[in-house]
């Protein structure tokens, strides 16, 4: 059996609609969607590897510090920090 998961491409600014097909053994394959306005049915070759992420063994799928897994609320306090360093840093220069 397989789901087809409705979807934007979020690599570009074209946004063109395609489909994600989930199968029964986790495979997923990108296929375009024939009724989106913009892309009618057409994909270009880094929409068509969209559902590589999906799969890919190297995704992260939680936040990491210096390469360590770590909660939200600590990536993002580090962010946060980080960021205000870089806005002081631009503050002096300007
Ligand atoms: S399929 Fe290609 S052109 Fe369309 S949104 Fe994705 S990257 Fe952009």
């Amino acid at each position: 059996m397989s789901e087809l998961v409705p979807v934007v491409c979020p690599f570009c600014g074209v946004g063109c609609g395609m489909y994600l097909q989930l199968l029964d053994d986790g495979l997923v394959a990108t296929l375009p969607s024939r009724n989106d306005p913009i892309s009618a049915g057409r994909l270009c070759m880094r929409g068509w590897r969209a559902g590589d992420l999906l799969v890919n063994s190297q995704r992260l799928t939680s936040p990491q510090v210096g390469g360590e897994p770590t909660s939200w609320t600590e990536a993002l306090q580090q962010a946060s920090q980080l960021l205000k360093g870089i806005a002081g840093s631009w503050q002096q220069v300007t």
